[in-house]
């Protein structure tokens, strides 16, 4: 499907739209642009991109809609690893049972974006592309050990760790004609995970820091932990030597505390109109204490019983 869209949708002047229904059609598209004038933007949900197109941040000449790609859609299982397709919308991820225990972080991340008429259209994949730093499901995906797979035009498709994924303020490591197909996040039995935001309002509001964790623990004692923070950087951050300190210990909250402060000297967030830097600085310990002890009181499993509780 190819058709002009004017001017009346947007900013600037009209642009090429189209829509493949499938990773070959896309390519034949993407191949016959190369070396051409025209720049392709990719459409999912539009939440993100219709908004700045009208805003006249970005420009358009041609808008590749993805919804109708099947290789990007629907849930894959496969025996040590789930996919889920880039074109999920958000609403679909608070419920979804793929996720498992160890999942509630996205679920949580899940809930927590926009609105319910956003969550409907937003998609997982549009909420990595802007490389946006507050981007919710971004810090839950890297307490979840994520990996992206990437579909290019010549076929040479690659799977990132999604820690790999940002490259700074607004940048990603996407090539121009690269499309995220799917989120494959590891089977991780035993562990446990949570996700907490501050953000201006209660809803509607993009984060001003989020904090996402996920932890394992073997006879009592933390075995493996991730951290990770949304608003603490020009980039999501793992703060891993806050992680390194829980390790080997066994669940407090004085261990948690500590785990927040080391999370807050590395971060290096900016003021903006959301919020100053200051404040970020000081919302950083208390959201990673909070969902460290949230994640810790998950842990459920046999092994995990005597730590239910934390001291
Ligand atoms: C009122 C409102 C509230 C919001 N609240 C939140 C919030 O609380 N938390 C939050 O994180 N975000 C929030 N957002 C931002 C937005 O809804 C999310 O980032 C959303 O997930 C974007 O997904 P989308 O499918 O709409 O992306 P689109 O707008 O379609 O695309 C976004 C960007 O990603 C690129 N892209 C999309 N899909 C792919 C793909 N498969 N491969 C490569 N590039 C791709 C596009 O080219 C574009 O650059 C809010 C937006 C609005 C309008």
């Amino acid at each position: 499907m190819s058709q002009t869209v004017g001017p009346a949708a947007c900013q600037g002047d009209s642009f090429g739209y189209e829509a493949p229904g499938s990773l070959e059609e896309l390519a034949a598209i993407l191949r016959s642009e190369a070396g051409g004038e025209r720049t392709p933007l990719f459409l999912a949900g539009g939440t993100d991109l219709w908004v700045d197109l009208r805003s006249g941040k970005k420009q358009a000449n041609l808008v590749i809609d993805l919804k109708q790609l099947p290789e990007l859609s629907g849930v894959r299982e496969r025996e040590d690893e789930t996919g889920l397709g880039a074109l999920l919308p958000i609403h679909s991820l608070e419920s979804l049972p793929a996720l498992g225990r160890e999942g509630q972080a996205l679920r949580e991340a899940a809930s927590a974006l926009g609105s319910y008429q956003v969550r409907n259209r937003a998609t997982l994949g549009g909420n990595l592309g802007n490389g946006a730093p507050t981007a919710d499901m971004a810090a839950a995906l890297i307490a979840l050990d994520a990996v992206l797979e990437l579909w290019r035009p010549d076929g040479s498709g690659r799977r990132v760790a999604v820690t790999d994924f940002w490259r700074g303020a607004g940048k990603t490591c996407l090539g121009p004609q690269e499309v995220i197909c799917r989120v494959w996040l590891p089977r991780r039995v035993g562990w446990s995970s949570a996700f907490l935001k501050q953000g201006p309002r209660r809803a509607m509001d993009i984060a001003i820091v989020n904090a996402a964790v996920s932890l394992k623990t073997v006879k009592g004692v933390i075995a493996d932990a991730r951290v990770a923070l949304g608003g603490a950087g020009a980039t999501p951050l793992r703060p891993v030597g806050a992680e390194a300190a829980l390790v080997g210990q066994k669940p407090s909250m004085a261990i948690f505390r500590r785990a927040g402060e080391l999370a807050a000297e590395v971060s290096d967030p900016r003021g903006s109109g959301r919020a100053s830097r200051e404040y970020r600085l000081s919302l950083i310990p208390v959201l990673t204490e909070r969902a460290l002890t949230l994640a810790a009181e998950r842990l459920t499993s046999q092994d995990d019983k005597k730590v239910a509780r934390v001291k």
